[in-house]
Formats: C-alpha cells, sequence, structure tokens
C-alpha cells in the first residue's frame, strides 16, 4: 500500500489523500481548496493524478473543503463509486448544487462588471453525474471498496454523517489497520453523537486543525441566547444571527425548540431566511441514526425538534424582503456566517445602524470578511458599497465549534495504545498548529509522526 498526499497538506482545505494497492487506486475525500480567487482556481483545476485512473472515493463528510472538488474529478473522467454515510450523500446534493450555483454566479458577475471570462470550476449538470455515483453506507457495516481491502465508517461527531474511515488488508504476512479520520468532532453536542472510538490502528491520518489552540470555555447557551432575547424585545428591535446554514443553524433551531418545549421562549417570530439552510435541516430530519440519545428520547415526546411555535423558515425572497420591513422584534437566522454573501447581507444593510438592533456571532470570523469587521469593534462598515455606521449592539457566543480542540483530539486519541501506531501523519491544518500538535502527540508516546507534503509518498 502506498499513500500520496495531495491536498490539504499543510493546509487547511482541499482534503485529498490517495491510496494505492494492488494497482487499485482509493482517493480518500476530494475537497475543494478555499482561499484567493486566482490560486484557488489554479489549485482546484489541476490534480496531482489522472482523475480516469481513480478506483473509487471514499469520503469523510460532506463539508465543501472535502467534498467540494468531485464534480471537478468526475467531469475529468473519473466514473468509479464514491463511498459516504447516507447522510453525507444527502447533504452533498444540496451543498455541491450550492457550490456550483456559487460559481455559476461568480462567473456571470466577474464577466459582466469587470469583463474578465472565467469556466466556472462545474456546474449543476456536473453534479447530477457526482449524485448518480454515490454509494451510501451505514454507519459500522464492513465493506470492500476494492478487492482485498475491507472497510468500515465510525461516527466522527463534527458534521450530520461525517465519518472516521477504517481500511483493514493483509499485505506480506501481516494484518494492517489504518485510520483516517477526516474532521473529529467534541462530546456533548447537542444533536450529533459523540466521535466514536475505531480501536488500534497501525497508520492513522488524522486532522491537525485546532492543533496548539483550544476553544474559550462554553457558557450555558440557552440561557445566553434568552438573555439576549429578553434584551432585543426590550428594546422592540431585532436579532440578526449570521449562521452557518449547515450545522450551526440547526444547533441554534435545536436550542431555542428546547427552550420552547420548556415554556421559556417568549413569544417572537424566529426567521431561518436561507435556502441552504432549510434544505439543510430537511436532511437533518430525514437522519435520526445521526442523532445523540437525548435527541432520541425527544423524538417520544416531539417528533420534530426542528419545529416550534414561532418559527418560521422563509425560501422565497418575497418573504426575506418581508422580514426587513417588519416593524416588531423578531429573531433572524441567515447565511452567510461571516456575512460574506448571502441574505443575512440584506438584514445587516438594513439593521446595522440601529441602535436597538442585536448581531449575534456565533463563531469564527476569518480576517478581512464583513463578520470579523463587525465582530471586532469597527466604527464604519461597507455593505454592498455603501457605508454603516455600527449602532447595533455586537454580542458573540462561542461554544457550537464543530472541530475538537488541541486537549480534545489528544483526549479523543487517548482510547489508542501509542506504541501500537507505527505512522501518524498530520494533515489539514496550518503548519504552525500542526507542529504544536505533533509535539503533544509525541509526548503522549507516538513515534514517527510526520507532517506531510503535497506530493509527498511514503510506504505503508
Ligand atoms: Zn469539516
Amino acid at each position: 500500500m502506498t499513500l500520496e498526499f495531495c491536498g490539504a497538506a499543510q493546509t487547511v482545505t482541499g482534503s485529498q489523500h490517495l491510496l494505492t494497492f494492488n494497482g487499485k487506486r482509493i482517493l480518500l475525500d476530494c475537497g475543494m481548496f478555499q482561499g484567493r480567487r486566482e490560486e484557488a482556481n489554479r489549485i482546484n483545476r489541476t490534480f496531482l493524478f489522472d482523475p480516469a485512473t481513480i478506483d473509487i472515493v471514499i469520503l469523510s463528510h460532506a463539508h465543501i473543503d472535502h467534498s467540494g472538488n468531485l464534480p471537478t474529478l468526475v467531469k475529468n473522467g473519473f466514473t468509479g463509486t464514491i463511498y459516504a454515510t447516507p447522510a453525507t450523500r444527502d447533504l452533498c446534493s444540496i451543498m455541491l448544487a450550492d457550490s456550483a450555483m456559487i460559481q455559476t454566479k461568480d462567473a456571470e458577475y466577474l464577466l459582466h462588471h469587470k469583463g474578465i471570462l472565467i469556466e466556472p470550476l462545474y456546474t449543476i449538470d456536473d453534479v447530477s453525474q457526482v449524485m448518480q455515483q454515490f454509494q451510501s453506507i451505514p454507519y459500522h457495516t464492513d465493506f470492500e471498496p476494492i478487492p482485498g481491502v475491507k472497510a468500515k465508517f465510525y461516527d466522527a461527531g463534527h458534521l450530520l454523517g461525517s465519518a472516521i474511515t477504517v481500511l483493514e488488508w493483509d499485505e506480506k504476512g501481516s494484518h494492517k489497520r489504518l485510520a483516517f479520520t477526516g474532521d473529529i468532532g467534541r462530546s456533548n453536542r447537542p444533536i450529533l453523537k459523540d466521535p466514536d472510538f475505531f480501536g488500534n490502528v497501525d497508520y492513522l491520518i488524522c486532522e491537525s486543525t485546532y492543533g496548539g489552540r483550544l476553544h474559550e470555555k462554553e457558557v450555558d447557551l440557552r440561557q445566553e441566547l434568552l438573555r439576549i432575547i429578553d434584551d432585543v424585545i426590550y428594546k422592540r428591535g431585532k436579532l440578526i444571527i449570521p449562521a452557518f446554514s449547515v450545522g450551526r443553524t440547526q444547533d441554534i433551531i435545536y436550542y431555542l425548540n428546547d427552550l420552547s418545549n420548556h415554556h421559556q421562549l417568549p413569544n417572537i417570530p424566529v426567521f431561518i431566511d436561507s435556502p441552504l439552510a432549510i434544505s439543510a435541516t430537511h436532511v437533518f430530519r430525514l437522519h435520526p441514526e445521526c442523532y445523540n440519545e437525548s435527541v432520541r428520547k425527544l423524538l417520544y415526546n416531539d417528533p420534530d425538534p426542528f419545529e416550534f411555535k414561532g418559527l418560521k423558515y422563509t425560501r422565497e425572497v418575497v418573504e426575506s424582503k418581508r422580514i426587513g420591513r417588519l416593524k416588531k422584534p423578531c429573531v433572524i437566522i441567515a447565511g452567510s456566517g461571516m456575512c460574506e454573501s448571502g441574505r443575512v447581507l440584506h438584514h445587516l444593510g438594513h439593521g446595522i445602524s440601529k441602535e436597538r438592533n442585536t448581531v449575534l456571532f456565533l463563531g469564527y470570523n476569518a480576517p478581512y470578511t464583513l463578520g470579523r469587521k463587525i465582530a471586532q469593534g469597527d466604527k464604519y462598515v461597507n455593505i454592498f458599497g455603501d457605508s454603516h455606521k455600527v449602532r447595533a449592539k455586537v454580542e458573540q457566543l462561542s461554544g457550537l465549534s464543530g472541530h475538537a480542540d488541541h486537549d480534545e483530539l489528544l483526549m479523543f486519541l487517548s482510547h489508542i495504545n501509542a506504541s501500537k501506531v507505527d505512522k501518524v501523519f498530520l494533515v489539514h491544518g496550518e503548519l504552525d498548529h500542526q507542529e504544536a500538535f505533533k509535539t503533544a502527540l509525541e509526548q503522549k508516546g507516538f513515534k514517527s509522526v510526520t507532517i506531510p507534503s503535497k506530493g509527498d509518498i511514503v510506504e505503508l
């Protein structure tokens, strides 16, 4: 077995790792590289291998940095099966379509406003072809992706359907076991289960996004949400929550539903104003097999934890515009999470200069994004070319990250006997975070921890 690192090597996005066994080739993830337009465009259009030579793909989860380049792979000749959990397949159908739509709109914008002609990386037709190549495999079920290699998915607890893949094979008279973690989630999340233990392995391809970093101390999110909602009602304003459509939005709906079930949620309309979030919530409803024990118990009394009195899903643009004109207190949850695009921009344009309103951030904002500018307290921000004075109150709540932090990663990996692991490869992280995590793993007794570069090939 050989392993080649073809993406997310010393970077966070573009996950692609290639295994070759007896001439057959397995691609682990086919993620999109996300960064500056020209660089991303170049990297995403060129693979380190000929897509037509790949026999199968195994997909860890639906996030675009892990799945988003599948349509390019198919467009360039990949005709094999894509193995993923049922929830990952279903999330991919909406997330890849959304990605195709963004690229098509981007290309149109560049042509009409800047006279630059670029072809979208892929279109909705390419996504349709990708969806026909999926084969879904439930968690904890053996399958044989290529002759002589057995595989099994374990719950990674990071996103609905996210999986740690374990592969097993016999070579030169010995039995080998390899785990690819994808992204690792956290324990005690609102909807998802804790990450699954997968036992001892010989080789570990491990993510390291939060190496050397710790999440902020968690607050009681339900009580904090109540405090912020009460304040908005008192001021007769609006609460605008920029949120990631898949994952974080459903967590918030779940918390609000819980408050509603306990008769603690005030009488206030809550709008989910994002077509992608609405579709994603529907996929969440379809996959109770991914819910943790407390959500499963809840289903006996509340068959739909994503529906409560006052909640309105607004898919149509006219409905979204109506929210903008509303004169009474309300909660608006809209994408994108970092305020770079989507309907949240319209709500911020209407609302950010009014003192009675509140903007609530639920997580990380990347540098230079509008979300970062508002969150760090800029006095003026630019929205659709107009300058707006920030008078709305700005709040931030942490605790909803889907990624295990440094200590949580170490705690999770402590179920493995470190002395039995032959090689650990750290992927999916910035180099300084990876180095911090490498040192910590070595202190825990893991030998041969390496941080591969893109294009590195190792013999297993
Ligand atoms: Zn992810």
